[in-house]
């Protein structure tokens, strides 16, 4: 029976180690939801590292961890320290990233680092080529695995190799600073289905494909040598379900079920009815325009002042790659920021930031969508931003407003949001002075549409979309051929 093989830089599953003994934790993350259609029953099996380096693993568990993966379909890449450091800090989040996202002046062209990056791409295709068949289907994610469909291809010609970058694929401008863009194209070229967010990062590949590579493409197809290979856009949705049902839930609380960050949000919602929560959720990110936000933030009470008092602003920010300079400096940054405006801006009964650095339950993120009456997402650039959709989902009477940046992904599926230019602090203030004084019943009409259309372009969707059009595009191949 053929199966389908999932491949990504990390497992779906958490592994803890104590006493000697592994258990192994399903992540609840978007593509771990996501991919559950696909991953499911006997007839899958996802390939990735598991989060413990070889140096972390003690030969005496090696077994144990083995078994209790498979329990969950699941099997590891094994690496070490230095590979990780290499691979993972080093390419994947300091050459790649930074170029894909358009900070350009951050990305390290480091030999290294692109070595390694190659030795843990057939690392991972070793992987496959050990447990898949002739008839299998592969599914390879994202940023870090760029290399592995033509390393697997070269070893099974005939094999279904699909590819679906999670990350902005940048124009040919940018893309054509990489020294190994050549390599990295040839790299994904190995698929018979590339996929991306939108079409705006399809078009980018699409150009860069034929500018570097000089191929033949007509419209999303590319053809190579006696293969045909199809490039398309598939925006990833949410789990629409999940979200709606547990913002209904939180609805029917009573005080004593309540969190205790819903019981202090209701408070401060109790002592001033009027004022209005502005929310922001993001790991802390350069890309996500969080200091940008805090200046503009500022910005807006200046220009309006008569919301001194009456508005707040909630930043979640999720730490993240800590040990990579730039995020550091951009935690300084930002724990200064708030610093400076809380301490010239706050009155005795007023602190305009409140400022989270840590990741928070989902029961919490879902006290924080369902209580703030403006969600304000300003990426610089994004592959997509689920956290825009995760806010609509929630908001269960329809009211609402999300602010969104034209930078998102998502801002192309969510033209009923407040679009805006992450860079233009005029354009910011107005459209938070919009947002405040936007009538309930535009608010409701406006989340109506949205909600709609979440719903139906579930995660779920987005998953069976491309594996559907993945066969497909095999068949075809094998007709042309
Ligand atoms: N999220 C989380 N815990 C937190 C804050 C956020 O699990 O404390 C989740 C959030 O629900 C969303 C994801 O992190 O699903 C962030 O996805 P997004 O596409 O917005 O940004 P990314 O981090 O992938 O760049």
């Amino acid at each position: 029976m053929s199966k389908t093989i999932i491949i990504s830089n990390r497992l779906p599953v958490q592994l803890q180690i104590s006493n000697g003994d592994i258990t192994a934790i399903p992540s609840v993350g978007g593509l771990a939801t996501g991919m559950k259609s696909v991953h499911s029953g006997g007839d899958s099996l996802w390939i990735g590292w598991s989060g413990l380096t070889d140096e972390e693993i003690p030969d005496v568990l090696a077994p144990k961890i083995d078994k209790a993966l498979a329990e969950h379909g699941s099997s590891k890449v094994r690496l070490t320290k230095e590979e990780v450091n290499g691979f993972y800090f080093g390419f994947s989040n300091r050459t790649i990233w930074p170029l894909f996202h358009y900070f350009l002046e951050y990305s390290e062209f480091e030999l290294s680092y692109w070595e390694t990056y190659k030795t843990v791409n057939q690392k991972f295709a070793d992987a496959i080529l050990e447990k898949a068949g002739e008839d299998d289907t592969i599914w390879v994610h994202d940023y870090q695995l760029m290399l592995v469909p033509q390393m697997v291809r070269e070893k099974r010609p005939n094999i279904s190799i699909g590819f679906f970058l999670h990350i902005p694929f940048p124009s040919y401008e940018i893309f054509r600073t990489l020294p190994w863009r050549r390599e990295i194209l040839q790299g994904l070229l190995g698929s018979d289905l590339i996929g991306f967010h939108t079409y705006d990062y399809e078009r980018h590949f699409l150009s860069s494909v034929r500018r570097l590579l000089g191929l033949e493409v007509s419209f999303n197809d590319i053809y190579l040598d006696d293969r045909v290979i199809k490039v398309d856009s598939f925006p990833m949705g949410i789990d629409y379900k999940k979200f709606h049902e547990a913002a209904h839930e939180h609805a029917q609380r009573n005080e004593s079920q309540k969190s205790e960050l819903q019981k202090r949000l209701d408070t401060h919602k109790k002592s001033a009815p009027d004022a209005k929560f502005f929310l922001s959720i993001d790991r802390l990110d350069y890309s996500k325009g969080i200091a940008n936000r805090l200046k503009a933030f500022e910005y807006f009470l200046n220009k309006y002042p008569e919301y001194k008092e009456k508005v707040r602003l909630i930043i979640l920010a999720v730490p993240s790659r800590s040990n990579v300079p730039q995020y550091k400096l951009l935690k300084k940054e930002i724990d200064e920021l708030v610093g400076r405006i809380n301490g010239e801006l706050s009155t005795v009964s007023w602190t305009p930031i409140w400022y989270f650095y840590r990741s928070m339950p989902f029961e919490n993120l879902i006290d924080l969508y369902t209580s703030c009456d403006i969600a304000w997402l300003t990426p610089i650039r994004d592959g997509m931003n689920l956290v825009a959709k995760e806010y609509i989902a929630t908001r269960t009477d329809k009211t609402g407003v999300l602010i969104l940046s034209e930078m998102a992904g998502s801002a192309n599926e969510m033209n009923e949001s407040l679009l805006i230019n992450p860079n233009n602090f005029e354009q910011i203030a107005d459209t938070l002075y919009q947002a405040i004084n936007m009538p309930k019943k535009e608010q409701q009409e406006r989340n109506g549409i949205l909600q709609k259309r979440l719903e139906r372009y579930n995660v779920e969707k987005w998953a069976n979309d491309f594996m559907t059009s993945l066969v497909n595009q095999k068949e075809k191949e094998d007709v042309y051929v």
